[in-house]
């Protein structure tokens, strides 16, 4: 198989170029093509001499992800399901908010992190995602919103899979993404989501970047959270704390903790009370998710007024607290969902 072009940093093509004869301006006109006008074959790069285009196409790969579906919400979300190239399947989102537009990317196909209300993991991990399929996800987005003369405003690394078990891939996606001769996406408008790989939030913290750090947490404890995600017997509750806590203190910058609600497991007003005191004096802030439907999980929702309550008694103990706002519901849009449907329907 040849190799997939997304998968080549700026650096990498323009080294590329000079071990093929050419100067290495040429990886920057091949890379302005890539991420910012955005053409899907090197024929359509005319400002490259007729040969080297020719030799690309003879040397990489283009088109990695094929659209087997696209749905789109009321609301503007847009769902596709990309087919890769070894007939896999992953899962990409298009967030249409007043701020802009967020895209939600995979970065394996399923995953092995095993948490109980998610519906990434049921069929455990295929393989990972190199950097390049990551890429072409946000530019397959791009492509559908430059119809419309909109732009991919923010990334969330939250779709299927564990990207700090597959940082290397991640960190290279990252650094096409904020690229300033690329999509130039900002560093704060993007954000990566772990389920609390240690040792990776350590290296993560070490990258010296404006990126986001969210945590999945989902119990304030380490006996709740170890029922609810098996990870947490790998890398056990206090030490993901730790982890954060250093995180915090090393780059000054503040942490995501996203809680799913789940009815009568982790909802309760003395869950609330117990988080709040484990995040005391952190500089963070607590997303409330309530838990999307799993068909295979029998988890119920937390009523309304409940994940108020829970929101306020983060509040009165100074504790930041939102409750996500829900969108696609109609196209089935969090995690797993398509995914899982297209793998019973195969
Ligand atoms: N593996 C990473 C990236 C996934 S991000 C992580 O765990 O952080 C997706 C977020 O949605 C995570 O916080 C995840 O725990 C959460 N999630 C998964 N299934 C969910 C469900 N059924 N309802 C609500 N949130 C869910």
């Amino acid at each position: 198989m040849k190799p997939i072009i997304y998968d080549y940093s700026l650096e990498q093509l323009q080294d590329w170029m000079k071990e093929n004869g050419e100067p290495a301006f040429r990886g920057g006109q091949l890379f302005d093509w890539l991420y910012v006008k955005r053409v899907s074959s090197f024929e359509d790069m005319t400002n490259l001499p007729k040969g080297l285009r020719e030799k690309l196409d003879h040397s990489f790969q283009f088109v990695t992800l094929n659209e087997i579906t696209r749905l789109e919400s009321k609301d503007g979300t847009v769902k596709f399901l990309f087919g890769l190239h070894d007939n896999h399947a992953i899962e990409t989102v298009i967030m249409r908010h007043n701020y802009g537009n967020s895209i939600c990317v995979t970065t394996q196909v399923g995953c092995r992190i095993g948490c109980t209300f998610c519906a990434s993991t049921l069929g455990g991990l295929k393989r990972n995602l190199t950097s390049g399929e990551i890429v072409a996800q946000v530019v397959k987005a791009q492509q559908m919103l430059d119809a419309t003369g909109e732009r991919v405003s923010s990334i969330v690394i939250m779709g299927s899979g564990e990207p700090f078990e597959n940082y290397d891939a991640t960190m290279a996606f990252l650094r096409i993404m904020i690229h300033e001769k690329g999509l130039n996406i900002g560093q704060r408008h993007i954000t990566v989501s772990t389920s609390g790989i240690v040792p990776s939030m350590y290296k993560f913290t070490e990258e010296n970047t404006q990126i986001n750090l969210a945590i999945s947490i989902h119990a304030p404890n380490d006996k709740l959270r170890s029922k609810l995600m098996p990870v947490n017997r790998r890398f056990p509750f206090e030490d993901v704390i730790e982890a954060c806590r250093h995180y915090i203190a090393k780059t000054g910058r503040r942490i995501t903790f996203e809680y799913a609600l789940i009815g009568g497991v982790n909802d309760r007003p003395e869950h609330a009370q117990e988080l709040a005191e484990v995040l005391q004096g952190m500089l963070c802030h607590v997303n409330l998710i309530p838990v999307n439907y799993v068909p295979e999980r029998d988890y119920v929702r937390t009523p309304r007024d409940d994940i108020f309550e829970f929101q306020r008694i983060l509040e009165k103990n100074k504790i930041n607290a939102t409750i996500r706002r829900e969108q696609g519901h109609d196209i089935a849009a969090a995690c797993g969902q398509l995914r899982a449907k297209h793998m019973e329907t195969k």
